[in-house]
């Protein structure tokens, strides 16, 4: 039996150590890839770390994967061995519950979790996933490069596309890291006023070179005037991992403006008076399904938007995964893990 390699996690708070297995054989519904590439997000660690309840180990995790179909399962049909494939944080879907029936298949009632979290995930030189979580990767777009665009993109192209502003709109993106400088640049080529929020202004030029119109520095004025002075923002991109900020640019909110919350920062206070004069909402988003993935893609193929990254072999996973837990990584880590 052909083996593989993958960098676990065996309990909450462990180390990710290399293991040796059998390569999995797909169920009926599964695909097995080979991996190319795989990003390193921040919600990896909800398994690293444990702060997730009832997860089980060990666990590899990983959800921003490309790689290229290897063997497919005997009831999946529309696909076949050797095709490019993408797989994000969405797991699957079953295609006939009352979510599915109605477009919701990111909700999906029997298929639960999400990959690298309750499956295992692209931290490995091959992994299984359901054919309904599959994404078409176009030949032209380099594995390593895209790689987060199945997370970090997907995410704030998908925001931005449901946020509610329309070509003209003044749009914030809250937070220039790993998901803001895709938001920026996103933002910027969807028609969007972009005004890019951020602590300091270090990032200040590398945010008007992404597309941004305009720059607050949060630190040094307040965010949510700046925006009222602008006329009031339509949306805010919140991307931060830290609720005292999101909280802090709440109140920049223009009249039917609504502040996309897809940071996970646990509890949120909002002041009830921010909202209800402007009609204003408060709203979480799901990151996207596999055809919204697809949608990120080509959009980023033809409008040029790229992930700037910091690249580590899969040996190297604990590294990879240190620096982008120190904040300091520009912009998103990508494990390279074969060809
Ligand atoms: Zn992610
Ligand atoms: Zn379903």
């Amino acid at each position: 039996m052909s083996k593989m390699r993958a960098m676990v996690v065996r309990e909450a708070g462990g180390k990710l150590q290399l293991e040796e297995r059998d390569v999995p054989q797909p169920g009926s519904q599964e695909a097995c890839i080979r991996v190319h590439a795989c990003g390193v997000c921040h919600s990896d660690s909800f398994v690293v770390e444990g702060h997730m309840p009832g997860l089980a180990y060990p666990r590899i995790p990983g959800h921003e994967v490309i790689g290229v179909i290897e063997a497919l399962g005997a009831e999946v049909r529309g696909w076949k061995a050797g095709q490019r494939v993408g797989v994000g944080w969405f797991g699957g879907a079953c295609g006939y519950c009352g979510h599915c029936r109605r477009g919701d298949g990111f909700a999906c009632e029997n298929i639960r979790g999400a990959t690298g979290i309750t499956r295992d995930g692209g931290y490995a030189t091959h992994m299984l996933a359901l054919a309904s979580a599959l994404v078409h990767v176009p030949d032209s777009l380099d594995a390593v490069e895209s790689a987060p665009l199945l997370c970090a993109g997907i995410t704030t192209f998908n925001a931005l596309r449901n946020c509610g502003a329309g070509p003209g709109d003044l749009v914030a993106i809250h937070g220039v890291g790993g998901l803001g400088h895709l938001g920026v640049q996103f933002a910027a080529r969807q028609g969007f006023r972009t005004v890019a929020v951020n602590r300091g202004r270090d990032k200040e030029a590398l945010a008007r070179s992404l597309g941004a119109h305009d720059y607050i520095d949060s630190a040094a004025t307040d965010p949510a005037a700046a925006l009222q002075a602008m006329g009031g923002a339509k949306a805010i991109i919140a991307t931060v991992t830290n609720a005292a900020a999101m909280q802090a640019i709440a109140g920049g909110l223009g009249v039917n403006g609504t502040l996309m919350v897809i940071g996970a920062v646990g509890a949120l206070t909002v002041d009830s008076l921010n909202l209800l004069g402007k009609r204003a909402a408060v709203k979480g988003w799901y990151s996207g399904t596999a055809a919204d993935s697809e949608d990120t893609l080509a959009f980023s193929r033809q409008n040029g938007v790229t992930s700037m990254n910091e690249v580590f072999p899969l040996e190297e996973a604990q590294a990879a995964y240190d620096r982008m837990m120190s904040g300091k990584a520009r912009f998103r880590v990508v494990l390279k893990v074969g060809s």
